[in-house]
């Protein structure tokens, strides 16, 4: 078992030769290859699996093995008052959202894909300055996220990517409301043209539903 077993680039794989991480989970040996391959994906893991350079890391290849493209030069460019990240991760806590932020930064490392993270109980300006700096991938809070999306900050339009990480703690603190607004306003990209990964620890019927409505034809995968 090895990373090596995905192609996911040159400066993907240096990077994590960097973090030193030599064998994939359980969960990134089965997710990796899941993702590369387009699929949608509602997967059951715990904190602690290694879910997060899960996702992260066949989401940052596909955007960055699209570098020279349109998409991802037009995306994230520095000034513009408004960015359209070409992924976005949505988190319950500020703390995970730092932790999911940490990690895309070593892993976009030298790769020209810049990560940003947004979340509540801290000045918003700052927040906005790092934005307009640019923004391919995006990590946020969902009440966070609403607000920037209310001030004309964020634009969701070529947002491809979309990973709920957590939902089942995103639905316990009471963040249905500005989820279902976020991946259900008009300029995401509808399932079946973005790619969508959901990550709970727990599968409640609650989680069976947001799955139905948010997911495309997936894959179920419980580690
Ligand atoms: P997560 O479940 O994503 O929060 O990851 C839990 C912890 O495991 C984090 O501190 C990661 O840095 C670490 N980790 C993730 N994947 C690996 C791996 N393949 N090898 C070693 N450590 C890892």
């Amino acid at each position: 078992d090895s990373f090596h077993d995905v192609d996911m680039g040159e400066i993907i794989m240096g990077n994590i030769n960097l973090t030193r991480y030599t064998c994939p989970t359980p969960v990134q040996k089965h997710a990796i290859p899941i993702i590369k391959s387009k699929r949608d994906l509602m997967a059951c893991a715990q904190t602690g699996s290694g879910k997060t350079a899960a996702f992260l890391l066949p989401v940052l290849s596909q955007i960055y093995n699209e570098g020279p493209g349109e998409a991802m030069q037009d995306s994230g460019r520095y000034g513009r008052r408004k960015q359209y990240p070409l992924a976005l991760v949505l988190a319950p806590t500020r703390e995970l959202a730092l932790q999911i932020y940490d990690e895309a930064r070593k892993f976009a490392y030298r790769s020209r894909v810049r990560p940003c993270v947004v979340y509540g109980g801290a000045d918003i300006g700052q927040q906005i300055r790092e934005l307009e700096r640019g923004c391919h991938l995006l990590v946020a809070t969902p009440g966070r996220l609403v607000d920037m999306m209310e001030r004309g900050k964020i634009g969701l339009d070529y947002c491809n990517f979309l990973i709920l990480d957590e939902a089942d703690r995103m639905l316990d603190m009471g963040f249905e409301p500005q989820i279902r607004r976020i991946v259900e306003q008009d300029t995401m990209p509808p399932k079946g043209i973005r790619q969508t990964m959901m990550f709970s620890a727990t599968f409640p019927k609650e989680i069976q539903i947001l799955a139905r409505d948010f997911l495309e034809d997936y894959i179920f995968l419980a580690v």
